[in-house]
């Protein structure tokens, strides 16, 4: 028998297998129950949210032999040929591949004949947004006045670019992007089913990696399964080309350093592995309502989908953000995806968006000007939260792409500068020099681990056994786990020869040693170096950040 893909096998067959979409459904069912089903609908929403399943359940439950059930019997004839695709009452069309006007005219003539064998002739318009406008004023003829038989459902991604006239002789339904955590059970089920070892942190990452559609989850899954073996959240990383995760914490590191030149970096790579320009604008406004959220609504991390591990990773980064800015940040992002609807470059609009929200100086929004006067109290110290670099924006044709660890401060000579063989005796000091270069060696391997080590420090060598500082409870445990830890572990192999025992400590816990203050200076995180002197004075500040000039001054005597 030829392979059947997963997600066709394991289509939703009843209303009670629709995930996700509970406010159709039962709308639907009660339609049905009622018998006040509509003559034309509109199913709107991403894809793989189940529109079409949805639209065949509603023929099968409308022609049904049982039937109108909103339960429909899925054995008798009805059912079985519209399950299979070969019912002569059903009639799905893919507007994708038939936008021609005489196709759909042909199709449109059949809607006056009587059903064959059902009660109702139900036609599936799917991606109805495609069809040109010819075809769509054929279809709104029929709409306007469809026989009793007829039953239109017409289905789009793109529900803005379907006509007005079409959608007010419609019943709307709005699919929602399906939670990561009912994709994760449903794929759970269909990997038991399917005798697939998969670990449920692989499960977790290709459902958040499908973004609400459960067909690019299976699909993924089906790739897995070629695996022949047990597949890890490694593999499932590997195979997706890395998280999208840790992208978007790349990219806003970027521009909380205000690094224009990673800016770009971000967008090309996540460009050149396929991802569609509008996902990573709709990715990198969800990563910002994310941090926005952390930021200002402590105890609603909650609302966030996300692994615990990522949770701290934003709340991490999300100090390095005023609220405001990030505000500024989702107002940019949403005001470059509405324009993307109608302008076709939707790369530039996207990094001009972010462009704009790395540096208030190339807005020229009052939101602008506000980002800027932030900047300049965050200076003289009027606002409390914790300092962002300054960093002169690099140069955007910089190539090889440097790592994401912001180092303002003078850079640790690159790793190949160093012998292969290092000396075994290696201190402290050595240890302390070269953090920077092992969390840079860290971020090669994992940007997550890269995070949770996102401030740190060296605190104690003594004896082939390291202390490590981080910033809590929760980053020490996640680093003390054996994967993690073995990664510091290995990167400190890379930069300095050594293999030590690690421990980890928090932040102000009572296990960590003192440290005396000229000490301080090996935290590795991305605030800015002390500003000189000169930088203090506000209106040196004032007439640096905003261009001001002083047009009149009470202290001169002239
Ligand atoms: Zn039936």
């Amino acid at each position: 028998m030829a392979y059947l893909a997963l997600y066709r096998k394991y289509r939703s067959q009843t209303f009670d297998e629709i995930l996700g979409q509970e406010h159709i459904s039962s709308t639907l069912t009660n339609a049905i129950r009622e018998d006040k089903v509509a003559h034309a609908y509109l199913f709107t929403g991403p894809r793989g949210t189940g529109k079409t399943s949805t639209a065949r359940i509603l023929a099968k439950a409308l022609n049904c032999e049982k039937g109108p059930t909103p339960e429909p019997c899925g054995v008798c004839n009805s059912c079985v040929a519209i399950a299979n695709g070969s019912s002569l009452d059903v009639i799905e069309l893919d507007a994708a591949s038939h936008s021609g006007v005489e196709d759909t005219r042909e199709i449109l003539q059949g809607v006056a004949l009587a059903p064959a064998g059902g009660r109702k002739k139900v036609y599936v318009i799917d991606e109805v947004h495609m069809l040109t406008t010819p075809s769509f004023n054929a279809l709104l003829k029929t709409l306007e006045e469809p026989p009793e038989h007829v039953i239109f459902i017409l289905a789009t991604t793109e529900a803005h670019k379907v006509l007005h006239t079409i959608q007010s002789r419609t019943q709307r339904f709005d699919f929602r992007p399906i939670p990561s955590e009912v994709i994760a059970k449903h794929l759970a089920d269909v990997a038991a089913k399917e005798s697939l070892e998969v670990d449920p942190d692989a499960l977790d990452i290709v459902a958040r990696y499908a973004e609400g559609g459960m067909r690019d989850a299976l699909s993924t899954l089906d790739q897995l399964s070629s695996f022949g073996r047990r597949v890890t959240a490694g593999d499932v990383e590997h195979l997706l080309g890395g998280r999208k995760e840790d992208a978007f914490a790349e990219l806003f590191e970027a521009l909380a350093r205000g690094d224009l030149g990673n800016i770009f970096w971000s967008v090309h790579s996540t460009v050149a592995q396929g991802a569609d320009v509008r996902q990573v604008a709709r990715g990198a406004l969800g990563h910002a309502r994310s941090l926005l959220l952390l930021r200002t609504a402590p105890g609603a991390e909650q609302l966030i989908e996300s692994s615990p591990a990522d949770r701290a990773t934003m709340a991490a980064q999300a100090e390095h953000f005023t609220p405001s800015q990030l505000l500024r940040i989702v107002d940019l992002l949403a005001k470059a995806l509405t324009d993307m609807r109608d302008a076709p470059n939707h790369r530039l609009l996207l990094e001009v968006a972010l462009i704009r929200s790395a540096s208030p100086d190339t807005d020229p929004a009052p939101t602008g000007l506000l980002g800027r006067i932030e900047r300049l109290e965050r200076r003289i110290g009027i606002e409390g939260p914790p300092p962002q670099a300054e960093a002169t924006p690099a140069p955007v044709t910089r190539a090889p792409r440097p790592a994401p660890v912001a180092a303002p401060t003078p850079a640790p000579p690159p790793q190949n500068e160093r012998p292969s063989n290092v000396p075994a005796e290696v201190g402290f000091g050595h240890i302390k020099d070269a953090w920077p270069q092992t969390l840079r060696e860290v971020s090669k391997a994992s940007k997550r681990v890269h995070a949770l080590l996102n401030p740190s420090r060296p605190l104690t060598y003594d004896d082939g056994a390291l202390v490590a500082e981080v910033q809590s409870d929760f980053h020490a445990e996640e680093m003390a786990g054996d994967r993690n830890r073995t990664m510091l572990i290995d990167a400190l192999h890379a930069s300095l020869g050594i293999k030590p025992q690690i421990s980890f400590v928090a932040v102000g816990s009572k296990q960590a040693p003192p440290v005396p203050e000229d000490e301080d200076s090996s935290v590795v995180d991305i605030s800015d170096t002390t500003p000189a002197e000169a930088d203090h004075d506000p209106i040196e500040l004032l007439k640096k950040g905003l261009g001001a000039e002083v047009v009149e001054s009470h202290g001169d005597k002239r």
